[in-house]
């Protein structure tokens, strides 16, 4: 799970998942020596498809995962809420699968009462990927 980073650690994060898979696939040749082309392809576009959704996670989550620094405030009551965790839910894209997080808030006062803050991948995971 990818949290807030910088440009430069989101680069760092996908260079390691890419050569990950790349080693991966190494050893799924190693494994399977007599492969036909179009074998090796199709775990290769396993592959691809692994670490794609993983460079989308580390993209989007990298960039913004809902904490927000200033308070925020109950709709029901009006106190300050408190941060809570972040809400890990999957996308399955074009690319493959991404486990994108939200961070959350609850309502010290309020049962029940949670707030999303809104962000560029609530709606990039609302809408199709297609
Ligand atoms: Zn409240």
């Amino acid at each position: 799970m990818a949290r807030r980073m910088s440009r430069k650690r989101r680069k760092e994060a996908f260079l390691i998942a890419a050569s990950e898979a790349f080693e991966r696939l190494e050893e799924w040749y190693d494994e399977h020596p007599e492969a036909t082309f179009g074998e090796v392809e199709q775990e290769a576009r396993r592959r691809r498809r692994e670490l794609m959704g993983k460079a989308i996670e580390i993209l989007v989550n990298g960039r913004d995962n809902g904490v927000q620094v200033e308070g925020v405030r109950c709709r029901q009551c009006g106190a300050q809420m408190d941060f809570k965790d972040y809400l890990p839910w999957t996308v399955r894209g074009l690319e493959g699968d991404t486990e994108l997080e939200r961070a959350y808030y609850v309502c010290p006062e309020c049962e029940g009462e949670m707030f999303f803050p809104p962000g560029p991948q609530a709606s990039a995971a609302r809408g199709p990927l297609e």
